[in-house]
């Protein structure tokens, strides 16, 4: 594991997402963390394989990658390497209890459980796991979109993205051994960012989505809802 130590600022509310493979966190939730680092949120993201077994012809240079992708999006990594198509559920748990503890997360952002046949299977061993840890210690969680084969998924969390939607490209664009796969191309990425806007009845601009499967909030989650300005729409994030 590679574990780096700056630490949490007082109060700052800290943003933990855990994916099974690095390249895995850019595709659905770039935008949103690069909106969630430059509102002060403390942005992590926990990658549990090496990328070993990709079928890209590139080996080796994924956590490198993400490292520059994480200097776009104000995020910085932990690596892990679990064995792909193999880890069970329990390893992810103790990794994700362990991360928890130092992290302290204030929300979990991971993979969407979907029926089997659609997920990849290291995707759907990473949701079911941290979904365990997220309920047993009640941590806020959304799950984001699958890269394709969205079925199981029911977004009800959309996240307007337009604004920097240039550094979602540049971070995605960072994971030069994945540009073979055909949802990591420019095109897929505008498109499906802009189904989401669709999704909304809107024609322009571009969306991230997510689905919430757990929230628990405070009375001053409606305070900040009821005063209509920047640092409220902020706050909406704020579980
Ligand atoms: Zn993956």
């Amino acid at each position: 594991m590679n574990n780096y130590s700056n630490s949490k600022k007082f109060g700052q509310k800290t943003v933990l997402t855990i994916y099974a493979h690095a390249d895995d966190e850019v595709l659905p939730a770039a935008g949103t963390l690069t909106i969630m680092s430059k509102a002060g949120w403390n942005v992590r993201c926990l990658i549990l394989t090496d990328g070993s077994l990709s079928s890209s012809s590139i080996k080796g240079t994924r956590h490198q990658e993400a490292e520059a992708a994480g200097k776009i999006i104000g995020a910085t990594y932990e690596f892990y390497a679990l064995e792909e198509c193999k880890f069970s559920t329990q390893a992810v748990i103790k990794v994700v209890e362990e991360a928890i503890m130092r992290w302290q997360p204030d929300l979990i952002i991971t993979h969407a459980p979907q029926p089997e046949k659609y997920g990849h299977r290291d995707h759907e061993v990473c949701a079911i796991a941290v979904s365990n840890v997220a309920t047993r210690k009640n941590i806020a969680l959304w799950y984001s979109a699958p890269p394709v084969f969205v079925r199981g998924f029911e977004p009800n969390f959309f996240v307007d993205i337009t604004s920097v939607i240039e550094e979602k490209i540049a971070a995605i664009g960072c994971y030069d051994s994945e540009q073979a796969k055909t949802f990591m191309q420019l095109d897929a990425i505008l498109v499906l960012s802009r189904f989401w806007a669709r999704e909304l009845g809107q024609k322009d601009g571009y969306f991230e989505a997510f689905e919430i499967a757990r929230q628990c909030v405070n009375a001053s989650f409606f305070f900040n809802l009821s005063t209509s300005n920047e640092c409220a729409e902020t706050q909406k994030l704020i579980m």
